[in-house]
């Protein structure tokens, strides 16, 4: 009998068993999932509140995308941040240049 067909049988066999122990794992995933979260979240609090402050003055039109200040392209524009502790130092590049400037800086 190969294992798979055990843990079939095993299954039909006590359903509640199983179906307990999966509540049980995603229960427990779930905790570690949201304490991972929290975590990421607080070791990036500052990143995030001026990810939400930019993107508000963004919807607001207060910030303008209008091209890439490397290459002149005016498409998948995105904010690079010089310096994170310096809110509005902000640079707009094009995804590719994104990538190169961070390719360099790594
Ligand atoms: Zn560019
Ligand atoms: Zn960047």
């Amino acid at each position: 009998m190969t294992k798979r067909e055990q843990n079939r049988r095993y299954r039909s066999k006590y359903p509640e068993k199983v179906r307990e122990l999966i509540k049980r794992s995603y229960f427990k995933n779930r905790e570690k999932r949201l304490k991972n979260k929290k975590e990421h979240y607080k070791n990036n609090k500052e990143k995030y509140s001026m990810w939400s402050r930019l993107n508000y003055l963004r919807k607001k039109g207060i910030i303008k995308l209008n091209k890439c200040e490397e290459c002149g392209t005016e498409k998948q524009l995105v904010m690079h941040h010089e310096d994170y502790k310096k809110q509005f130092n902000i640079k707009v590049l094009c995804r590719s240049c994104h990538n190169k400037l961070h390719k360099l800086l790594n």
